[in-house]
């Protein structure tokens, strides 16, 4: 049996799960991935996480709306989402919230108001916060940094450099690498799996994006979290026995995740 992992972020409401996600979640328990988190990315996908989370054990939720979908939030989505985090005992986290600049569908300052409101809501409910960064490091590390350490939480499907990185540990954050860390092209980010210590490691899939070699291409599912785990390893210089370990426990530990599959 191969050691426990657990893939912290995927989004399997995703339409390309539709048909065949028991099969999917059975490879994963095979391959040995304990649970998964599934993330919404704007309030009816939050909605879908919970309810995934309710008839699957191995499932957590965590509920936010992605920085790329916050112009399309109706008036009272906001208030339906802390509702969520609030009372539903599957959701371990708040997010996805963050910054990007990368794709031009919201406005910047829009952006920061819902990431400054997830970093609120996380802290008074005391959960972890999913931190979606993309081609606005700077701007991230600056609105954390505000909001004050410690924060509990992930940058998660990390793709900045080593100084953002060291920014984000200093301010209590663990670091999570995806797909992307085992692609050919990839020797930067790996270079930075090696400043992230053993202890603020995490690994996901962000399923069904960007699938890791050798699987690149395909769709991709929770089991393939396993591939990113022997790359992050080999890039950090210990065992997949230890990576797996140390990022295990790790998950457990920020998520507030016990036992094993049904626990
Ligand atoms: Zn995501």
């Amino acid at each position: 049996m191969p050691l426990p992992l657990i893939d912290t972020h995927a989004h399997l409401d995703d339409d390309r799960f539709s048909t065949d996600l028991p099969a999917v979640l059975d490879r994963a328990t095979a391959a040995g991935v304990t649970h998964t988190l599934t993330i919404g990315i704007d309030l009816p996908t939050s909605r879908a996480a919970v309810a995934l989370a309710g008839r699957f054990p191995q499932l957590r939720a965590v509920v936010g709306i992605q920085p790329n979908h916050v112009s399309e939030a109706g008036p009272t989505d906001w208030d339906e989402i802390m509702l969520l985090a609030e009372t539903a005992p599957s959701v371990v986290a708040v997010g996805e919230s963050g910054l990007d600049r990368y794709w031009d569908r919201a406005p910047f300052d829009l952006q920061e108001d819902y990431f400054a409101r997830h970093l609120q809501l996380a802290r008074r409910l005391a959960k972890p916060i999913v931190i979606h960064c993309r081609e606005a490091e700077a701007d991230v590390v600056r609105m954390l940094r505000s909001f004050g350490g410690p924060i509990a939480g992930v940058m998660h499907s990390f793709s900045g450099d080593a100084a953002t990185a060291t920014a984000c540990l200093e301010l209590g954050l663990h670091v999570s690498f995806a797909g992307m860390v085992t692609y050919k092209n990839a020797d930067a980010l790996r270079e930075v799996v090696k400043v992230v210590p053993l202890d603020r490691l995490l690994v996901e899939t962000d399923s069904p994006y960007l699938a890791p070699v050798p699987v690149r291409g395909k769709r991709n599912e929770p089991a393939f979290v396993r591939h990113t785990a022997e790359c992050v390893a080999k890039a950090k210089g210990v065992s997949t026995d230890e990576l797996c370990d140390a990022t295990t426990r790790n998950a457990k530990a920020l998520f507030g995740i016990l036992g094993n599959a049904e626990g």
